[in-house]
């Protein structure tokens, strides 16, 4: 025998008992999303590495220790795409979607980020990705959150809680980062490595520290909500309004900066308790001036993403319902003409019936054998297929999770017989 070729470590295959959960979260997402006037672009999960190196900041995480990048056999530096939002704009801009428009866009699919692999972190994840372009007021924000608040109570996610915040404009967050800088060198000795890094390239980032004695300092660091500019306290303000009236729960985290260079006013995130320390299951905030840094006429834009594997782990986390995805009906077929019968048979109910999961036995073996098959399988009922039924177009009809007798049907009848068990 040859070696076994080991997957690529925080890379997950996503096996059958896990993806109806994910189909589910997906369905539901997007059906909200096509609700709210979402439509789907879908764009490629590799570009320029300038691409993310201009937008998401030179001295982010994830440009700085996080990327998949290569060179190609043109010797052009490509790389995974870490996240949606960068990809999206320039899609939009590259196709002209973007000027003196407004446009709702959604995508989903994989991201690559190049961290430790641990229990929701992993280096290959998926996110469900939406952004809305031309729209400055602070009404799409509050739309956008109720919208997710709408996914999360379809889903029956209840363990979240949503945190907002405002950045402010890069001009007022500037001063802000300099006030921030005075505070964080005044008590140099209480941060961590990280952090005593991070003060000159990027001390917002010290704010959302994970390190306890530098959360401790910062809790007492200067507010960002002391900083902000007239427009955007009036923004904030506005947002926060429309959430009181439409009853949307939310806590004011005045440490909540994001890892993103490319973020202006609005912030948010949900969190949950039930995922230990990756607690973060959606994010996403305002981007007024991504378009024109990324070469487009200044738009006005704000996104999310939800990270698919953390929701589906809460869901799990809190059981809640999902579609059941195993077969209603188990065909078993015993004999030369059962086999050529039951393909028949199969085909007509899958004609009448088009939402019937019907699995038909083809391992072959005698009756017990097919049968025990048919329970393992999860089926409701089991479609039984002898000689004798086989020639008179007849099948026996056995409830396998009850203890109702196996009657005898006609085939035309079986149709009508399983109807009510596909509900
Ligand atoms: P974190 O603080 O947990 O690293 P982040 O701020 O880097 O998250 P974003 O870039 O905002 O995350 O991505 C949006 C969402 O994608 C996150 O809220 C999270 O649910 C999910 N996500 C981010 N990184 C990963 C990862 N490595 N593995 C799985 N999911 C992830
Ligand atoms: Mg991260």
């Amino acid at each position: 025998m040859s070696k076994l070729i080991p997957p690529i470590r925080g890379m997950n295959d996503i096996l059958p008992d896990v993806t109806p959960r994910l189909q589910h979260l997906e369905n539901v997402s997007r059906a909200i999303l096509v609700a709210y006037g979402y439509r789907e672009i879908r764009v490629p999960v590799v570009e320029r590495t300038e691409l993310f190196s201009r937008s998401i900041g030179e001295v982010t995480d994830i440009v700085e220790k996080e990327m998949y990048t290569f060179e190609d056999r043109n010797g052009d530096s490509l790389t995974l795409r870490p996240e949606a939002t960068a990809g999206m704009v320039r899609a939009g801009l590259s196709n002209g979607l973007l000027y003196n428009q407004v446009q709702r866009l959604w995508t989903s699919g994989p991201m690559f980020r190049y961290e430790r692999p641990q229990k929701g972190r992993y280096r290959q994840f998926f996110q469900i990705d939406a952004e809305a372009y031309g729209l400055p007021g602070p009404d799409i924000d509050a739309e956008m959150i109720v919208m997710l608040s709408r996914i999360w109570k379809h889903l029956r996610i209840r363990q979240v809680e949503l945190q907002i915040n405002s950045l402010g404009t890069p001009e007022a967050r500037a001063h802000y980062r300099e006030k921030l800088r005075e505070f964080l060198r005044a008590h140099q000795q209480q941060l961590d490595e990280d952090s005593l890094r991070r003060l000159d390239s990027n001390p917002l980032r010290v704010l959302d520290s994970k390190e306890p004695a530098t959360a401790r300092l910062v809790a007492d660091a200067p507010s960002i909500l002391d900083h902000l500019d007239d427009d955007s306290r009036r923004h904030f303000e506005l947002l926060r309004g429309m959430l009181d009236k439409v009853g949307v729960k939310y806590t004011v985290n005045p440490r909540l900066v994001r890892g993103l260079d490319y973020y202006s006013r609005t912030v948010f995130e949900w969190v949950t308790t039930r995922l230990g320390s990756q607690d973060a299951v959606c994010s996403g905030g305002r981007y007024d001036r991504l378009v024109a840094q990324l070469g487009g006429k200044s738009t006005p834009a704000i996104g999310f993403a939800m990270g698919v594997e953390r929701l589906a782990a809460l869901m799990q986390e809190e059981d809640t319902p999902v579609p059941d995805a195993s077969p209603h009906a188990y065909l078993v077929r015993v004999g030369d003409l059962a086999q050529i019968a039951g393909l028949q048979l199969a085909e007509l109910l899958h004609d009448a019936l088009p939402d019937l999961r019907l699995i038909l036995d083809c391992s072959g073996g005698g009756f017990a054998n097919q049968l025990k098959r048919a329970d393992k399988s999860g089926a409701r009922v089991a479609l039984v297929l002898g000689e004798d039924e086989a020639g008179s177009r007849r099948v026996g009809f056995k409830p396998l999770r009850n203890d109702t007798e196996q009657v005898n049907l006609a085939w035309d009848e079986v149709i009508e017989r399983l109807t009510p068990w596909l509900e």
